[in-house]
């Protein structure tokens, strides 16, 4: 098959800044990438690496690329090329042969429908804002707290408070980013294993202490997210809950299947993507959502600003792009 590539970039400020233990996001960069098949089947993609070095090793990989190509010299090509290049082109590839289908609308907007990022400079006062807002639909929402930035003893005294103001109806997702060692990580399981409202723990220790994270496990769900972007073998290995990114898999048609077949514990997440990216996102999400283990996505719905970027129909935003 032959065909012609295209990509455009794009630049987006966060409505509101989204600080973790490692970095702070103010704004989001990256390509949209389009193929045209030699029968005019066209698929998108986008490339959507979170750090400044990616992203400049992805705009020299990108410019590798011919614009005219045959699927088999661009696959050749793309295998040494960083992971998130790898999935924009396999989307637009498995978008062209049909492999996905994307509904015209997904419904995630609610505030039940996704786990909601606290603010990490103002925790309480954003749970109350939260609390108010569930009271008026009634039903179970999901927070997700970005833990590691402050003192220890400072958020152990944040999270004594967040546990004395939850009822049964709001689940608690922690995530330190890697930034805890064991002996902390140890501290936070033996406060929350008995506790029902966490769903778990995610990456509470560094990428690559696997025993740790492994002994952690045993105590409390451990939800991988770094580790598997840097060993993704554990994606067959890890007996506990996955984080996963469409956007930064070599290939997210792995994803795709596993969540058709029913794989449990995977719980899927952004990267910042526009309505392009989102498209996986969302399909992704509500194939979770019919699977075994049911758990709202993670898609910062509440940080993107309002642009063209976040429309539903992929052409009308490579158009205006
Ligand atoms: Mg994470």
């Amino acid at each position: 098959m032959n065909l012609i590539f295209k990509k455009k970039s794009y630049k987006f400020v966060l409505s509101t800044k989204v600080k973790n233990s490692k970095t702070t996001y103010l704004t989001k960069s990256g390509w949209i990438i389009k193929l045209t098949s030699n029968d005019k089947k066209i698929g998108f993609g986008e490339v959507s690496p979170l750090l400044e070095d990616e992203l400049k090793n992805c705009a020299k990989q990108l410019n590798m690329i011919p614009e005219h190509v045959k699927v088999f010299n661009l696959f050749e090509q793309i295998n040494i090329f960083h992971p998130c290049i790898q999935s924009a082109i396999n989307s637009a590839l498995a978008e062209i042969n049909g492999k996905i289908i994307f509904k015209d609308n997904y419904y995630f907007d609610e505030i039940d429908k996704t786990a909601i990022l606290l603010n990490s400079e103002n925790v309480i006062s954003d749970l109350n804002e939260i609390k108010k807002k569930q009271s008026n639909i009634g039903k179970s929402v999901t927070i997700k707290w970005k833990v590691g930035l402050k003192k220890n003893h400072e958020e152990e005294a944040i999270l004594e408070e967040i546990l004395s103001q939850i009822d049964n109806n709001i689940k608690l997702r922690l995530d330190a980013n890697g930034s805890w060692g064991r002996k902390i990580a140890n501290r936070w399981a033996d406060i929350l294993k008995d506790n029902k409202n966490i769903d778990w723990l995610e990456q509470p220790l560094c990428f690559d202490d696997l025993d740790g994270l492994n002994d952690l496990n045993k105590k409390i769900p451990i939800a991988l997210d770094e580790s598997l972007l840097k060993f993704p073998t554990l994606i067959d290995e890890w007996e506990g809950w996955q984080i996963r990114r469409p956007s930064q898999e070599n290939n997210p048609v792995k994803l795709l299947r596993e969540l058709e077949n029913k794989k449990a514990l995977i719980s899927i997440s952004t990267s910042f993507e526009t309505g392009i990216g989102r498209r996986w996102l969302y399909h992704l999400s509500s194939l979770q959502l019919q699977g075994p283990t049911p758990k709202v996505p993670g898609l910062a719905i509440n940080k993107f600003p309002n642009s063209f970027l976040f429309l539903n129909d992929a052409k009308k935003i490579w158009d205006q792009l």
